[in-house]
């Protein structure tokens, strides 16, 4: 009987030592430099931040979900999850801890399949937190379908040359490289015909087009490039993995990198949820507290239940990757709790600002922030509904279909071998009578 959803007291020390960390020393970041976390550390920040680092590293806590041998503490996904959870809160936090999107789910592809060389030139920096990365995969007319990209690299002696456009490639301008996926054999499928490339950002040909943001951000100060891959030559060692091996590196880090979101969702959601309860003892109105009115009473437990419901599942995936350290295993489960992300936060985070009132819709709370949030993550990775597909193909995969006109629960039949099963009770029971 194994099952056991208690955390360890020795870590949850840990926890609790990063609990009061992130809100003492980290959640202020957020306050003096807002969506700062991706440029380059300046001076000022440098001294700041690098001594925030070293306490993590002390702690031994920098960049727990890789192994030892990568520089990380291995910890594995599950506690990395509850340390997540706490994380999720800060924008800072991920940065300080060594485990930012998309950095980590990039460092995991390049420790997987990349050469000494390429390890020593894009992991150690990434690991040691000096440099960012990003991750250059959808184009500006196809996106959720991968295999309408046409990026093309051609061979040209030793080079490859890469030709094309790519979208929403986060953080690039503050990247000093980029993952690129693009088409190297378009004769066969694409499943076999694409390919990445590590391609370092200031290689002539790489131009950032523009800077799409977010909504309510500038114009040219968002994050998300697109980029012209212009003539885009490159050594034949920029190749990461085999030659056609796109999709399936694309799965490692995709799959990674969607739980990562999900066990810092838990983090902001529950966020919301405490500020909701914090307001709802606070007001009154009409001669009683917000928190006594049965509708707010009602948004509490549907967050609370949403929450736990959410929380719960994050954690059993994460155990199951430890477990059996695939994730093409657990893909079922991933695309389920990507599926189920946006609509928790969004649910949660909307009524937090419902019950704030006018207040709620300012700049002055972050509640619009956690509902763009939210929109988000119904997309980045994937939509939410490709992602729906992916579950219900693995979940009908152990399903067969009947023969059969009537379905194998109809109840006559089942009632007349029932019958027949327990006849000899049947008939005494009737002659009882
Ligand atoms: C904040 C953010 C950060 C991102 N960062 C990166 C990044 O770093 N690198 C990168 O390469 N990409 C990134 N993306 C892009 C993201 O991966 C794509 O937005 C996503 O894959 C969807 O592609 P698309 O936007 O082209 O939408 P489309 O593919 O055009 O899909 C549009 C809509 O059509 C519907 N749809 C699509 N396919 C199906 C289907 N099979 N069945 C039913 N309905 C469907 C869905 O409603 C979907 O939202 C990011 C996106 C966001 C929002």
């Amino acid at each position: 009987m194994a099952w056991d959803f208690e955390t360890d007291p020795q870590y949850q020390e840990v926890l609790d030592w990063a609990d009061e960390f992130v809100r003492e020393k980290v959640e202020p970041l957020d306050l003096v430099w807002p969506h700062l976390q991706f440029t380059p550390l300046n001076e000022a920040r440098r001294q700041v931040v690098d001594p925030l680092k070293e306490q993590v590293r002390r702690k031994g806590l920098w960049a727990t979900h890789l192994g030892p041998e990568l520089g990380g503490q291995g910890y594995g996904q599950l506690k990395l999850a509850l340390l997540n959870e706490i994380l999720g809160r800060s924008q800072w936090a991920p940065i300080v801890f060594g485990c930012q999107a998309p950095d980590t789910g990039n460092a995991e592809i390049i420790a997987h399949y990349g050469t000494d060389e390429q390890k020593e030139r894009y992991l150690r920096p990434l690991l040691e937190g000096e440099l960012f990365s990003s991750y250059s995969m959808t184009e500006p007319h196809a996106g959720a379908d991968p295999t309408l990209f046409t990026t093309r690299a051609v061979r040209d002696g030793d080079d490859w040359v890469i030709n094309g456009w790519k979208f929403f490639s986060s953080n690039a301008a503050t990247a000093s490289f980029l993952i690129v996926m693009v088409v190297t054999n378009p004769d066969v499928s694409a499943y076999q015909g694409m390919s990445m490339f590590l391609v370092p950002t200031d290689t002539p040909g790489v131009e950032i087009v523009r800077n799409v943001g977010l909504y309510g951000e500038r114009d040219n100060e968002g994050s998300h490039a697109l980029i012209h891959y212009d003539n885009v030559r490159v050594p034949a060692e920029a190749l990461l993995g085999g030659e056609g091996q796109a999709f399936v590196i694309a799965q490692t880090r995709l799959g990674g990198g969607r739980i990562h979101h999900a066990m810092r969702t838990i983090g902001l959601a529950r966020k919301a949820l405490d500020m909701m309860c914090e307001r709802a003892l606070s007001r009154k109105t009409q001669g009683s507290r917000l928190s006594d009115k049965q509708f707010v009473q009602g948004y509490i437990a549907d967050s609370y239940a949403q929450l736990l419901q959410f929380r719960l599942m994050v954690l059993y995936t994460a155990w199951e990757i430890d477990k059996y350290n695939d994730y093409k295993l657990v893909r079922k489960d991933i695309a389920a709790v990507k599926v189920v992300m946006p609509t928790v936060l969004h649910d949660i985070a909307w009524r937090a600002m419902q019950v704030h009132g006018a207040l709620g819709v300012t700049n002055e709370m972050p509640f619009l922030g956690m509902v763009t949030g939210a929109a988000v993550m119904g997309l980045a990775d994937g939509p939410t509904e490709v992602h729906k597909t992916t579950v219900a193909k693995q979940v009908l995969r152990d399903y067969q279909p009947t023969e059969d006109t009537w379905p194998t629960e109809w109840i006559p039949r089942k009632r007349e071998a029932a019958r027949a099963k327990l006849a000899d009770y049947l008939e005494n029971e009737v002659g009882n009578l």
